[in-house]
């Protein structure tokens, strides 16, 4: 444990802050956390961003390093491949990996967040305080402002370091980046997204595949369903804002039956409130934030979506924020209590690995919702496969460097765009995995991959 003096605040107890909570519990840092909603142990309050989410290495990784994976475990279940629901046509899977552990995860958000919560509390120098909203921070003081929603009362906290867990709206972003000398923007896409529910089957049963992402693509749209514990999936549509088809046309409860029994017929047929749930929930919107700074080099720090909300795509916003917590946690165990070192350098690793999974992430809308049912898809997924079987400390797909290995996303990034010319180069126009000219791919993959670092491998 290091030698650790300083009073520290977290604003956000959503599922970042809660897992750098417990991490800053057991370095022995006396914490503050203050969270806007109500305790959510004692209330039950609506899930908010999504009901469940899709967990994957880069996020169990840190889950273990705070010790709190054992806890989690039970919540998952894995997803094996995405089954895909075509229009017309038979449902087909497909794998996202090919060793048994290559499966994502899904979890309850509220429970996990709830886990992470109590495990937080149970460390006697981290405090949580619910209900309370920050309003202000004052850098230059050291001081943030918060406003509690019970008493009505405003009252100040003065910090000796600031975290900014406060989401995708933090209220903490903007004094952090501009006292750093940065700038931030959020790029909002123009899809909107709209949860509904396939309620469990008789006993609690599964009325689609359990252990599968759903996804009915359909170009230029598309709906998912995650698989819940108990039997139910929380299914998701992603539309256009405006246009056609879009959330704009969808106004009244015959506009969307018959948009659902046209375009999604046997997951209409599994959603019995779908008129209801439709216009019961809120239309979410969808954003990219970017930021040149994360910190002010000093004493305040951003972390999770607060710093790099994601368009959730490639189901990593959750996994890069969980990444997040433990590279900090690695670096205070490296230097010790000199957060200015530690926040620094953390900002260095983490910035251009925030860009570039915003950066798939959009690009992943694309796949699912449209490659994924063309033929040369398929092909270069099965080509990629072999190649990992063939030289699998050099060519790894990039779905799988993304979610099931810790290789930084900037360097997946990249060596996906190579690995993306290379299996053009080898498929040109065939058709056939039997045709690919074996020397090629060799001469190619020695000559443009070099080894990928051994410790960002998972071998699970
Ligand atoms: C539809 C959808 C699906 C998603 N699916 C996935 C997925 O499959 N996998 C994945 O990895 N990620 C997914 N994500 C992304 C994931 O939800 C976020 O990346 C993750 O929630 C970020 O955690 P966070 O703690 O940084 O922010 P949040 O979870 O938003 O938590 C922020 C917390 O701060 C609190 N807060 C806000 N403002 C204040 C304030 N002023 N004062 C005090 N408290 C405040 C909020 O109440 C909240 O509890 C998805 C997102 C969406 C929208």
């Amino acid at each position: 444990m290091v030698n650790v003096q300083k009073r520290v605040l977290v604003v956000g107890g959503g599922l970042v802050g809660s897992l750098f909570s417990v991490m800053l519990g057991r370095l022995g840092y006396t914490v503050d956390l203050f969270e806007k909603r109500p305790d959510m142990r004692t209330t039950v309050i609506p899930a908010g961003r999504s009901i469940n989410l899709a967990l994957a290495e880069r996020g169990i990784r840190a889950l273990r390093m705070a010790g709190v994976f054992d806890q989690v475990e039970p919540l998952l279940i894995p997803m094996r491949g995405r089954m895909l629901h075509p229009l017309n046509g038979p449902l087909e899977l497909s794998s996202y990996g090919q060793r048994p552990h290559e499966v994502i995860n899904s979890v309850s958000r509220g429970e996990l967040n709830l886990r992470m919560l109590a495990e937080a509390d149970k460390a006697p120098n981290v405090r949580l305080r619910f209900n309370t909203e920050c309003t202000a921070v004052d850098i230059e003081r050291r001081l943030a402002t918060f406003v509690d929603h019970v008493s009505g009362e405003a009252f100040t906290v003065e910090y000796d370091v600031l975290l900014g867990t406060d989401g995708a709206n933090s209220v903490v972003r903007d004094a952090v980046v501009t006292s750093g000398g940065g700038t931030w923007r959020t790029d909002w896409l123009d899809h909107d997204y709209k949860e509904l529910t396939i309620p469990p089957g008789p006993d609690a049963s599964y009325l689609i595949e359990k252990n599968a992402l759903h996804i009915w693509p359909r170009h230029g749209y598309m709906l998912i369903a995650l698989p819940n514990l108990g039997g139910s999936f929380t299914v998701t549509l992603f539309l256009m804002k405006e246009g056609l088809p879009s959330f704009a046309e969808l106004t009244t409860p015959e506009a969307v039956n018959k948009f659902f029994s046209e375009q999604f017929p046997d997951a209409s047929a599994l959603i019995p409130s779908l008129a209801e749930e439709f216009f019961g929930n809120p239309t979410g919107v969808l954003g990219t934030v970017r930021c040149t700074k994360w910190t002010n080099g000093r004493d305040a720090l951003l972390l999770g979506d607060a710093a790099h909300a994601i368009v959730p795509f490639h189901g990593q916003g959750m996994n890069a924020g969980f990444e997040d917590c433990g590279v900090l946690f690695e670096l205070l165990g490296e230097h010790g209590d000199d957060w200015p070192a530690v926040m620094t350098k953390f900002e260095q690793m983490r910035i251009d690995n925030g860009n570039a999974i915003a950066d798939m992430a959009l690009e992943n809308y694309v796949t699912m919702r449209d490659s994924v049912l063309d033929p040369i898809f398929q092909l270069k997924k099965e080509l990629g496969f072999e190649l990992e079987r063939r030289f699998p400390d050099r060519f790894i797909p990039r779905y799988s460097m993304i979610m099931f290995h810790s290789i930084p996303y900037a360097t997946s990034k990249l060596r996906g765009e190579i690995q993306e010319e290379i299996l053009n180069t080898l498929i040109g126009n065939r058709n056939d995995l039997s045709q690919i000219d074996d020397q090629l791919a060799e001469r190619l993959i020695l000559e443009r991959l070099s080894p990928i670092e051994p410790g960002f491998v998972s071998n699970q």
